[in-house]
């Protein structure tokens, strides 16, 4: 099959003109999978779907497979290149932000900005496209569907919303995991909020609190 007659993913009216993977407005389409030598391991028809520039990039760096796979790894991608913009929302809310006295041309221009760009950031790698159909007809459903959702973002799954939180509160990079771990993903809030606390720790520091926090658990 030549690269350029892939079947188009059918487009309700309302998304004309819409990247599939962030919503944001697009010209331009995308082969999917987009190696000819990945097409026998898709799971659907070789497909070709609208995608703005910027998602563009990371499909044609993935190397995925299935709609779902590149989808996650542009979510993912989104995610990490946005972390500051989306660490806004976990550090202040809109109202601290309008409230606060900082000073200054630099701050001003952050306070203007800031909650729009944690808001435009998040409603990308929020965006879940639309159902996904040929000719009208469903496409095979994800078999690996295993997203997160904390705090209002979603994340493609629990390690990577971990990445992401390590990142924006310059958590210790074992401790987080470990909790989360032990505690389970119901309790990811409480796990990042005990991260918190204890920053630049040493090993035994670590040990002595992951110990106190299954003591206290059981
Ligand atoms: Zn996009």
């Amino acid at each position: 099959m030549s690269v350029d007659n892939y079947a188009q993913i059918d487009i309700p009216f309302n998304a004309r003109y819409t990247c599939l993977f962030c919503g944001e407005p697009s010209n331009d389409a995308v082969n999917i999978p987009y190696s000819v030598d990945d097409i026998p391991y898709a799971p659907h028809e070789p497909l070709s779907v609208p995608a703005c520039s910027e998602c563009l990039v990371v499909v044609k760096k993935a190397r995925c497979q299935s709609i779902y796979q590149y989808r996650n790894a542009v979510k993912a991608a989104l995610t990490r290149k946005y972390q500051k913009a989306l660490s806004i929302g976990s550090n202040w809310t809109e109202q601290e932000l309008k409230d606060s006295e900082f000073e200054g041309a630099a701050f001003e221009g952050f306070k203007r900005s800031a909650w729009m760009m944690y808001t435009m950031a998040k409603e990308r790698v929020n965006y879940s496209g639309w159902p996904l159909c040929l000719d009208g007809i469903p496409l095979e459903a994800d078999d690996e569907a295993g997203g997160f959702a904390f705090d209002g973002t979603e994340f493609v799954s629990i390690e990577h919303a971990i990445e992401h939180y390590i990142k924006t509160f310059h958590l210790d990079a074992i401790l987080l995991p470990e909790l989360v771990k032990l505690l389970g993903k119901d309790k990811f809030g409480y796990s990042v909020r005990i991260s918190r606390l204890y920053l630049n720790i040493t090993a035994a520091e670590r040990i002595q609190i992951i110990a106190d926090i299954v003591e206290n658990q059981a």
